[in-house]
């Protein structure tokens, strides 16, 4: 057998007991098992976040959507809207499901339209709560979210009162990623500049990118330095394909040009595809569950815990008062025995 350093056995070697094959055990049931991904996405409606969900995942999860008027969306307030979809690549079926808010940012008034949101995340970390705590713990099913992409408007001054209100208010129970939205409608200095450290400023706290290990390759380290830089990531979506120059893309055609979804010249789109699906969506999961729901699951046991401490106190007070009646009719028979009534 081999220990660090040492020479490895090959199979069919003397020594070789075969736990080499681990990995490929848990990949097969792993993948028999398939995989869930819950995100939701938040930002003021005409942002283009369903045009970017679609352009992220190639699905069409909006096909029975409707718009709504001004007048339809003044009086609306947030809706929590699932969208689920099940998608296969190499065998390897992914459940994805989306949250939408239509109708965050939309009122007149929008103080707290971000409590939609919030209520619907610890309704899934209540959910899973009970579900782990009941007696069939076997086919749970997990809704829990695991990431808050975060839409800000390219258009105005940074982040508006709703943006850093929203993600505060979040940012303990959701991994957030924030992105600014419809990057085609800034130059690259206009991008550069909204993407400077506000975020950081408002003490909001987005996801982090795990540390690299010393001993990861220098190409891995560069790409992980290059999304923390990226951040917000500036993006695009379409639903067209265009064709131009022989080639067809997911593209906007605009009089002066065609702009490509997935030219990183042009956004940081593929940057986030590839950061939310291939690098960190296993991550992503990781901190939800052993930071945000760990989070959620001990505040619930220390709720409990001084409920129960409340209510001894309050049976022992009523213990006490009940103490304090029975003496007090025993003196008065005492009483009334000694004067011979
Ligand atoms: P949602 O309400 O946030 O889901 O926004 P939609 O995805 O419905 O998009 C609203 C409008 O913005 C539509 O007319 C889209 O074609 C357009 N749109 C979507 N993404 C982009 C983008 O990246 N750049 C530009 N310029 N327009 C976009």
């Amino acid at each position: 057998m081999s220990h660090s350093g040492e020479q490895h056995q090959r199979p069919g070697h003397y020594g070789y007991v075969g736990f080499a094959t681990l990995p490929n055990q848990v990949h097969r049931k792993t993948v028999k098992k398939g995989f869930t991904f819950t995100l939701i996405v938040a930002g003021e409606s005409g942002l283009g976040k369903s045009t970017l969900i679609n352009s992220l995942f190639l699905t069409d999860l909006y096909k029975d959507r409707k718009v709504l008027n001004a007048e339809e969306r003044i009086s609306r307030t947030v809706a929590i809207i699932k969208h689920t979809v099940g998608i296969e690549e190499k065998g390897v079926k992914l459940r994805l499901t989306i949250i939408d808010t239509p109708g965050f940012g939309d009122a007149v008034n929008n103080t707290e339209s971000w409590r939609h949101i919030d209520d619907y995340i610890d309704q899934q970390f209540e959910q899973y709560f009970r579900d782990e705590s009941g007696l069939n713990r076997r086919n749970i099913q997990d809704n829990r979210v695991h990431c808050c992409l975060y839409f800000i408007s390219p258009f105005g001054h940074g982040l508006r009162p709703l943006d850093v209100d929203c993600m505060r208010a979040l940012h303990e129970k959701v991994n957030i990623i924030p992105v600014l939205a419809k990057a085609d409608s800034l130059t690259p200095a206009e991008v550069c500049r909204k993407k400077m450290k506000e975020i950081k400023q408002f003490g909001i706290n987005i996801y982090q990118f795990p540390e690299c290990d010393s001993d990861e390759d220098e190409d891995f380290k560069t790409q992980e330095q290059i999304l923390k830089n990226s951040i917000p990531f500036a993006v695009i979506g379409s639903n067209v394909q265009v064709e131009s120059k022989g080639r067809k893309f997911r593209g906007r055609v605009y009089p002066w040009g065609v702009v490509e979804v997935e030219n990183p010249a042009h956004s940081d789109f593929l940057l986030l595809r590839n950061m939310l699906v291939r690098t960190h969506m296993q991550d992503l999961k990781d901190v939800t569950r052993e930071i945000h729901y760990e989070n959620y699951r001990a505040q619930c046991i220390q709720n409990m815990t001084r409920m129960v401490v409340l209510e001894r106190k309050r049976r022992w007070v009523e213990l006490r008062k009940m103490q304090e009646v029975l003496e007090r009719i025993q003196e008065q028979m005492q009483h009334s025995h000694r004067s011979g009534c």
